[in-house]
């Protein structure tokens, strides 16, 4: 087996991974760092992400409004410690965004712009068009091009971490032009693998977001946590589940029901004191907007379509120069995937899920349980965004806590010594590489992918949704446990070892259906509603059984393992979670 020994290994190099990279490059040139993906970086999801990213900026705004909006915002699960300082960082990560290139949007005074977005009571969201993920991801790597220490693994898939006497040192990934296994080994690694929408059907989320970092830390023993918290965002298209950014509602959009009525107005989402409000209703959080959405199907009001129920985005009135100046992805995308011009026509939109609040569990250093194993971005939670992240505080968390996680990395490397045990992760490496072997062989194996990813999906859709409750959720756990059994008899189909996208594919289900049925129990676990996590049988937050962190552990044979852990307050205690006129 190949070995690239190195002091560093990024796995990821995405928002996070990138960030990171240069973090560590910054602090210490003499450090070798192996930055592996499994696409080329500028295909990671960060790519994909539109609207804008939350820092505040203008004189109206300030550190302590943004924090309000963040920790009301996650229903009080966040760590108020990460949050204030996530806030206060990222300005300066924005700042130094632009010094790298990044173009963002600017007004006609030439200062950079912002615009208003869920959540976000002041408008606090640079933004670089509709494509800022786009511009920032480019920036980070070009970036990252300047720094030699970086040396880049793209197209290698990984599938192990490599643990030694509970320290972790590497992990195993396979050259996917090849099929051959290498050994990263070296003193820390940094989780930076993205997020895991993909479990669910109808979704925002790339092809690649299978949750697979997730799933390597939860198998070595690192517990995930808060993984109940699944967001949808209220505007998919219909049918392939693209985005159309809450920009557009930035903008000025509307949503409108079947009768062409701006139904957000019955679901307490108006505009309140004390704040320098922005006119609230579509631009309320994305859990209260997407659950509205399920109780106008409830009472008939949304629209059939060939897709399923839609309601209509309205952004005609904006008018053709502003749509092409600010929403010219929203447009093309309209146009081309349910051939509506937003100029002139409604867009069909319905909740699709977006993005794990839940993830990798690490301090505010980015530090998990484990030493040596750092975790940052969407697979980490830290957590700043609780029971429900803002709409523009992801972008910004990928960059102040890869940086940071970096920066901590780096640390760490210096206090470890010479360390052994290298032939003992050669054997562990053999024995991952054995695991891969077994599916090539395995004859006769009955499941296949493309079903059980679709048994898994649909489970989750129907029982663990926008709402749950006991009954949905026994089902879902209890379905989820039999997709987990019948993976142990997948069946391969291609045997081949050059870009084999059936192996791919069977490796990213497995890690898919552990975190699926982290996210089913822990939600059948949580009896109470909050934020994201919304159950039937419990309508009320409880605050004095569940102000707690869920933390699922890995158990081969069975179920995860639940635990709780504190959250922590600062100086915003648990109040209601007020939008319009009452809390809701
Ligand atoms: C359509 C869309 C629009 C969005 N818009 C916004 C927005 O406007 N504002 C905002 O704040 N947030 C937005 N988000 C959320 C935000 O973009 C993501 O949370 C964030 O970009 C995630 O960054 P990341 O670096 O953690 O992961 P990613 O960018 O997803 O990168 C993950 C990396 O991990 C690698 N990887 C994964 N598994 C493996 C493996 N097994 N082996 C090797 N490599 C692996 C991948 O190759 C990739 O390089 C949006 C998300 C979506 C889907």
């Amino acid at each position: 087996m190949k070995v690239v020994n190195t002091d560093i290994v990024i796995i990821g190099a995405g928002g996070a991974g990138l960030r990171a990279a240069i973090a560590v490059a910054e602090a210490d040139p003499t450090l070798n760092i192996a930055l592996v993906s499994k696409v080329y970086p500028m295909r990671s999801h960060t790519c994909a992400a539109e609207g804008g990213a939350a820092g505040v900026v203008k004189e109206s705004d300030s550190l302590d409004y943004h924090f309000n909006d963040t920790v009301s915002g996650g229903d009080w699960l966040t760590d108020q410690d990460a949050v204030e300082l996530f806030v206060n960082e990222i300005p300066k990560e924005l700042t130094q965004l632009e010094h790298w290139g990044c173009p963002w949007s600017r007004e006609d005074t030439g200062k950079v712009a912002v615009r208003p977005f869920g959540g976000m009571k002041i408008m606090r969201t640079w933004y670089a068009a509709d494509k800022t993920g786009f511009h920032m991801l480019h920036t980070l790597f070009q970036t990252s091009l300047k720094y030699s220490s970086i040396r880049r693994f793209d197209e290698f898939y990984t599938t192990d971490l490599m643990i030694d006497d509970g320290v972790c040192r590497g992990c195993t990934a396979i050259e996917m032009r090849s099929g051959e296994m290498t050994l990263f080994l070296g003193k820390t690694v940094i989780i930076c693998s993205g997020g895991a929408g993909r479990i669910f059907p109808f979704t925002t989320n790339g092809a690649i977001k299978t949750g697979d970092g997730m799933a390597m830390a939860y198998r070595a023993g690192v517990p995930l946590k808060d993984m109940e918290f699944v967001q949808y965002h209220p505007t998919g298209l219909p049918g392939s589940g693209i985005l159309l950014t809450e920009g557009c509602r930035g903008e000025g959009g509307l949503l409108v029901n079947k009768d062409g009525y701006r139904y957000l107005q019955d679901y307490d989402l108006g505009p309140p004191d004390p704040w320098p409000r922005l006119k609230a209703m579509e631009l309320g959080p994305r859990d209260r907007l997407s659950q509205a959405f399920y109780h106008e199907q409830k009472k008939g009001r949304t629209i059939p379509s060939k897709w399923g129920d839609v309601v209509h985005l309205d952004m005609r009135h904006l008018g053709e120069k502003k749509i092409n100046e600010r929403l010219p992805l929203v447009r093309d995308l309209s146009r081309s995937y349910v051939g509506a011009d937003p100029v002139t026509d409604l867009v069909p939109v319905r909740p699709v899920v977006h993005y794990m609040m839940g993830g990798i569990h690490t301090d505010i250093n980015a530090a998990t349980p484990m030493s040596g194993l750092y975790a940052a971005g969407e697979c980490a939670c830290v957590s700043i965004n609780g029971a429900n992240r803002l709409g523009s505080n992801s972008l910004g968390e990928l960059l102040v806590f890869g940086a940071r996680a970096g920066r901590h990395a780096v640390e760490y490397v210096k206090t470890v010594g010479t360390l052994e045990g290298d032939a003992r992760i050669e054997k562990q490496a053999g024995d991952a590489e054995s695991r891969i072997k077994s599916l090539f062989k395995r004859t006769g194996g009955k499941q296949r992918v493309a079903a059980l990813r679709r048994d898994m999906n649909m489970t989750l859709e129907e029982g663990c949704g926008i709402y749950r409750d006991e009954n949905s959720l026994i089902d879902t756990c209890t379905r989820i446990a039999d997709v987990r059994a019948r993976y142990r008899d997948v069946r391969l189909e291609d045997k081949s070892n050059v870009y084999n996208t059936d192996l791919y594919q069977t490796l990213e289900l497995g890690a898919m259906i552990e975190v699926a049925q982290t996210v089913a129990i822990s939600a059948l676990q949580r009896k109470e509603s909050r934020g994201a996590h919304q159950r039937l049988d419990f309508t009320a937050r409880d605050d004095e059984n569940y102000l707690k962190h869920t933390m699922a552990f890995y158990n081969p044979n069975g179920d995860p393992r639940i635990d709780y852990a504190d959250v922590t307050i600062t100086k915003s205690q648990p109040a209601a979670r007020v939008y319009g006129g009452a809390a809701a």
